[in-house]
């Protein structure tokens, strides 16, 4: 057998034994043993190993058979030697050779050996013993903890991510995952500006980032790849990993190493791949959020329209409609303001709308906003409202109810922070009142012609039919109440004098000063022609021809052309037996009486039962 084949048959069982008969031993003893039995088997003095350290980019010292002093050549120089293109390098230094082998083992570092020798090894031989080492480390490297403890965790990381549903988890899972994996390393999320940034972590936003920083990871979030910054204030390196989803980036992995250390290309890919699995899973979470929000705001338009659609009055679905909204977007003020068809008022502000719009500045808003070019119909949404000066509220939302290509009116949103309602509520709110649209169309309508039904159109008092309902109602549960009649006095003369417009307009005053003068609870009607009637519930007759008196002091005052009323007062109460028509009857016949004695005053006329 030829002396190079025994001495790969020899190193082949020594390296052999090494790697099978103590699989517990450590790498570092393993090389140790190594170079001892090498140093059996070749004429050889000295063996020094050195190892290349990625994070360092230089090769350190692992193993020597003899104290450090000793070693034949600097670190340094070993290196740039090396260098050459030559994996094999003897120098002879004096009686001394020196050889260098460099390893490039399949897997794991780099590694030189360093071998002194009196007797000279032929080239051969120094070849076959750097073959046989490359096999050996690459072996050894299987057993690299590190490595194997990295995969272990990214496959544990990237099912437990998965399965998270709050970003706040998923971040500090990554946080603690890298912290253990590499405490040598500081480590910052920067989300984008629209991801909310958790408290209690390290995590900014890019925005706030100082300018390298922001440069660099921007690059990172822009072009979804890994950026290494090796000369990031000049002594560290800092690596940018995008957390990439499938629909896009939603932040950047900050890792910067420490003093004098480089990331290595092998950690600096599991460190994006890292990021690119909490990428995946913060997207999961958007969606899963997304989802949820959408569900959620689909009940609420659902909810909303099926509300309004169970026939409840105009007051009750203004005011369901406003809490739905301030329950939305925590608004300070809601008005709904509802297109009139009379030409001298061009709109309502409806009852349930707050406050604040059936105030001067109120008023002013919605003039504002109807007169304005740029809001004609179209929704409104700004965050620095400043058209009006010292108006109170920079947050504005104005949406148009429409309905058929018709716009029916609009409701308008205010709160005294500036950019205080998001687009997003916006969104939500247009769809929400597009949604509820027609059902508020619909029941202003109905209130309107049902109101036109008991309305007289001239006077806008109740009609006969409605007085004389509220009257029987009142009858059958109330304890008292005073029926007033009215007829203007001599009224063909003011029609014959001014002309019947002039006439109308009389009419229109003495109603209207009617309706200003009496309560709340009290029912004005247009009894017939220029005969008008008041029913006061709970009063006595005493009551009523006061009451009767002071209207017609007031319509005297008051009117243009000046007319003068004659009134007849009835009432009826509980204890004796009474109808409406009778109660009418009474009043008809006082006003009668007070026309005959003169006009222009107040004539009552008790129930014959009470005399
Ligand atoms: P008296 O003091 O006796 O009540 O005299 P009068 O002129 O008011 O007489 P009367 O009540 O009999 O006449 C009512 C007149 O009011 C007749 C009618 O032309 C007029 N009139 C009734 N309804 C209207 C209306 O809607 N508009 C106008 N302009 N005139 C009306
Ligand atoms: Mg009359
Ligand atoms: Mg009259």
């Amino acid at each position: 057998m030829k002396s190079t084949e025994l001495l790969v048959d020899k190193l082949r069982s020594i390296y052999f034994n090494l790697v099978t008969m103590d699989p517990e031993q450590r790498d570092r003893d393993t090389l140790q043993s190594m170079a001892e039995h090498l140093k059996q088997v070749l004429p050889i003095s000295y063996i020094g190993l050195y190892l290349f350290n990625e994070w360092r980019r230089e090769y350190e010292m692992c193993i020597c058979t003899a104290h450090a002093q000793s070693i034949p050549c600097q670190e340094q120089n070993l290196a740039e030697d090396v260098m050459m293109d030559k994996r094999i390098y003897v120098k002879t230094l004096q009686d001394k050779h020196i050889s260098l082998l460099s390893i490039l083992p399949n897997r794991g570092p780099k590694a030189i050996i360093v071998i002194e020798h009196k007797l000279s090894i032929s080239m051969e031989e120094l070849n076959i013993v750097m073959e046989e080492t490359e096999k050996l480390i690459s072996i050894l490297q299987l057993k690299e903890q590190r490595w194997e403890r990295s995969r272990s965790y990214l496959s544990e990381l990237t099912s437990q991510l998965l399965s998270l549903t709050s970003r706040k988890k998923i971040l500090s899972e990554i946080l603690q995952g890298l912290k253990t994996l590499y405490p040598e390393l500081t480590h910052t999320l920067l989300l984008s500006q629209d991801t909310e940034v958790e408290s209690g972590l390290p995590v900014k936003t890019i925005e706030y980032s100082d300018d390298v920083t922001k440069r660099v990871s921007t690059l990172a979030f822009i072009s979804g790849e890994v950026q290494i910054e090796e000369q990031y204030k000049e002594t560290c390196c800092s690596l940018y990993a995008p957390l990439v989803g499938k629909q896009g980036v939603y932040g950047v992995l900050q890792v910067i190493s420490d003093k004098g250390r480089y990331i290595p290309k092998i950690e600096a890919d599991f460190i994006a791949q890292i990021a690119s699995t909490a990428g995946k899973a913060i997207e999961n979470v958007t969606l899963y959020e997304k989802s949820n929000l959408l569900v959620a705001d689909l009940k609420l338009i659902n909810d909303a329209t099926h509300k309004l659609n169970s026939n409840l009055e105009m007051k009750e679905i203004v005011r369901h409609m406003r809490d739905q909204v301030i329950d939305v977007c925590e608004a300070s003020e809601v008005g709904f303001i509802y297109y009139n068809g009379d030409q001298k008022k061009r709109y309502d502000v409806l009852t349930g709308s707050t406050a604040f719009f059936n105030s001067i500045a109120g008023e002013e808003f919605v003039e504002y906003i109807l007169d304005h070019p740029a809001c004609n119909g179209e929704p409104v949404f700004k965050g620095n409202f400043c058209a009006i000066d010292d108006f109170p509220y920079q947050s504005v939302m104005v949406i148009p109810m429409s309905h058929s290509g018709t716009v029916h009116g609009l409701i308008a949103i205010l709160h005294q922070t500036p950019y205080f309602f998001t687009f997003s509520t916006f969104k939500l709110l247009q769809s929400l009142i597009q949604h509820s649209a027609l059902a508020f169309t619909n029941t202003i309508l109905k209130d309107k012609l049902e109101r036109a039904v008991i309305t007289d159109f001239l006077t806008k008092l109740y009609s006969r039919n409605y007085l004389e309902e509220k009257i029987t109602d009142h009858m059958k549960t109330g304890q008292r109440g005073a029926l007033i009649l009215f007829d203007i006095d001599d009224f063909k003369t003011i029609n014959d004098t001014y002309g019947h417009h002039i006439g109308d307009e009389v009419l229109k005053q003495v109603s209207n000063l009617i309706i200003e003068l009496i309560s709340k609870t009290a029912v004005a009607a247009r009894w017939g022609g220029e005969e008008l009637a008041v029913y006061v519930p709970a009063v006595t007759i005493e009551k009523g021809v006061e009451i009767a008196s002071s209207i017609c002091k007031q319509v005297e005052k008051y009117t243009n052309p000046s007319v003068t009323l004659s009134c007849g007062v009835s009432s009826w109460k509980c204890k004796l037996s009474d109808t409406v028509s009778e109660l009418f009857i009474r009043a008809d016949k006082a006003l009668y009486e007070a026309k005959n004695i003169g006009k222009n005053c107040v004539v009552k006329q008790l129930n014959e039962d009470a005399k």
